[in-house]
């Protein structure tokens, strides 16, 4: 039976004024777009989307502008931004930003940190809930880009435009919750004396965000929505995949009305704009999202520094998935199969590992195979197609040479081919591909490959599957599928930031904020802490105790 609440009137209010105000976790609304109500929206939202992508369709191939200090920056030097879906489909072209570029946005930055810094934050909540709106209001423009541009299939783009929306919106239901993370301390009983104690987080100054390619809208706004409302002001750098989606963001951000130099974005490769903008010791934090490789090179060099400076490394994984010979065969199939293969195994929480108890091995791996084969692939764009292409020629490449390597080590049970045929050839289209029988020592059970490859393999109990997740240097999500005492003994054990159990909409994939926050362990995060989560803002601010003392006055 449900438990009876009673409220008091100010609890009431605050409620009232929580639902008038739209937050996020809190809305009433008969349809709520998130990776878990993904699966069967309405018509509408399909119709909106088509609309967008004949607009954007309409459109592409501008020459985009960093925005620094609120002005258009443009380089001689351009790049181009191409659909992994046609390689002739141009998107835009933008800058070739460098070390001059980098210098100009933080200067930028740093010039508006204190007035920025200064504002009550109230106010600051205040533009970023008009940012999160902007967001909301071009939420299929957005999600339609993304799919141009990643190749995610329609869901995944406007789960991640959402997504991005409901992050800022939370983090500043984060600053309302706190009260601003200022906080009376205790008062020293001091003779003659009024002493006051009052802890206060302060923001850092200029922050760097840089993003990865997969999500990059929710991994470039969900970072710096926590830095700006934090008093923060921002350089943000998109992976040189996904620039457009990054320039959508400037705007929604610009358009929200932030001062101008608060938000600052520039273009350009990692060695060119982001080496240059990590060295600098302007930088007084910094949040990258991407891989192991570039992330701990990040985390190494910024802690070269005069003195320590806060790096949220946000890294990869090699995420498993646990199978008992008690779980819900049918169950686990589908969510290994939504989570080894969506977004083209892409997802940093992307199913890569399955360990399955030896006497359903046979009964799983049927069925895995089966639902794999089911799988539509093509355009993204298009409703009937799930699977799309993966991101770049480089991606296309190694997916080749991963199947190579791991036919000769094991079994392709399905898969292990590019796709050229038709409209494909122009394209980077992959089979989903499973593999038994390789050895426990080969490399890629602990490497990430970042594509739509999983690898599976029968265990002789859980203790022996778990001391196989376990002993990877990732850990940033992990599924089981099994009885409820079983369950239990799974959370106690994995070493994973992020974890589900007996979870059909995915194994190892989901996350939305203010219910999945997200984050890794060991080598797939520095913190420790969830993004989207309750401990989330503080990394973005340094504390503040401020002690006062008053005589008291004397009576007459
Ligand atoms: P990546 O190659 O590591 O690149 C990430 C970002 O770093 C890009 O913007 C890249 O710019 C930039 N970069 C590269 N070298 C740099 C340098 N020396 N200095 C400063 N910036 C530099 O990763 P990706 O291929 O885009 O993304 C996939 C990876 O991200 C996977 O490993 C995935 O698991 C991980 N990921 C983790 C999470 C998480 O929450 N833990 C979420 C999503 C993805 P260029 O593009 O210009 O090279």
């Amino acid at each position: 039976m449900a438990k009876r609440v009673t409220l008091t009137k100010k609890e009431m209010a605050k409620r009232a004024a929580v639902r008038k105000r739209g937050n996020s976790a809190a809305r009433p609304s008969a349809f709520k777009l998130t990776y878990s109500t993904m699966f069967n929206p309405p018509e509408a939202m399909h119709t909106k989307y088509d609309q967008a992508l004949a607009g954007i369709k309409a459109n592409l191939g501008r020459d985009y502008g960093m925005l620094i200090n609120g002005q258009e920056v443009f380089t001689e030097t351009k790049f181009d931004d191409r659909s992994p879906i046609n390689t002739q489909w141009l998107l835009g072209a933008f800058q070739k930003g460098g070390p001059v570029h980098a210098d100009l946005a933080l200067a930028a930055a740093q010039a508006a940190w204190p007035k920025w810094a200064g504002l009550r934050w109230q106010e600051r909540v205040r533009l970023l809930r008009r940012a999160a709106r902007q967001i909301e209001k071009r939420v299929y423009e957005i999600g339609a880009v993304m799919s141009l541009e990643v190749g995610k299939n329609r869901m995944e783009g406007l789960g991640d435009a959402q997504e991005t929306a409901d992050l800022i919106a939370y983090a500043c239901d984060q600053m309302e919750a706190n009260g601003g993370y200022i906080k009376e301390m205790g008062r020293d009983p001091l003779a003659g004396y009024h002493v006051t104690n009052t802890s206060i987080l302060r923001p850092y100054g200029v922050w760097v965000v840089i993003s990865p390619f997969n999500f990059p809208m929710a991994l470039a706004g969900g970072p710096s929505g926590a830095a700006l409302v934090t008093g923060n002001t921002v350089v943000f750098k998109p992976a040189s995949d996904t620039p457009l989606t990054g320039r959508l963001l400037a705007e929604c951000l610009r358009d929200a009305g932030l001062p101008d130099g608060v938000f600052n974005f520039v273009t350009g490769s990692g060695r060119d704009i982001g080496q240059p903008l990590i060295d600098d010791p302007r930088v007084a934090g910094i949040t990258f999202t991407g891989s192991y490789e570039v992330g701990m090179h990040i985390y190494r060099g910024f802690a070269a520094g005069r003195y320590p400076r806060p790096c949220i490394a946000e890294m990869g994984g090699k995420n498993p998935a646990i199978v008992s010979r008690n779980a819900n065969l049918e169950d686990a199939a589908t969510g290994i199969v939504r989570s080894a293969f969506g977004l083209q195994g892409q997802k940093c929480s992307a199913n890569s590992r399955i360990l399955v108890e030896a006497p359903v091995k046979d009964a799983l791996t049927q069925l895995l195979v089966d639902k794999t084969r089911a799988i539509t692939i093509g355009d993204p764009t298009r409703r009937e197609n799930w699977l799309g292409p993966v991101i770049n020629a480089a991606a296309f490449r190694q997916f080749s040479e991963f199947s190579e390597e791991l036919s000769q080590a094991g079994e392709i049970l399905t898969g292990g081919h590019q796709l050229t045929d038709g409209e494909l050839s122009q394209g980077y289209f992959c089979e989903p591909t499973l593999v038994d029988g390789v050895p426990h020592g080969h490399r890629l059970w602990k490497n990430e490959m970042f594509l739509p490859i999983s690898m599976i393999a029968a265990v002789d109990s859980l203790e022996e599957a778990m001391r196989r997740a376990n002993e990877v240097d990732y850990g940033l999500t992990a599924g089981f599928y099994g009885s409820k005492k079983e369950t239990d003994w799974f959370f106690e054990n994995i070493q994973a930031g992020v974890t589900y159990a007996n979870r059909p909409q995915g194994a190892t994939t989901g996350a939305w904020p203010g219910f999945q926050p997200f984050g890794g362990w060991k080598g797939s995060g520095s913190t420790g802490k969830n993004g989207g989560g309750l401990y989330y803002l503080p990394l973005y601010l340094h504390e503040q105790i401020r002690t006062k003392v008053e005589r008291a006055k004397l009576p007459t």
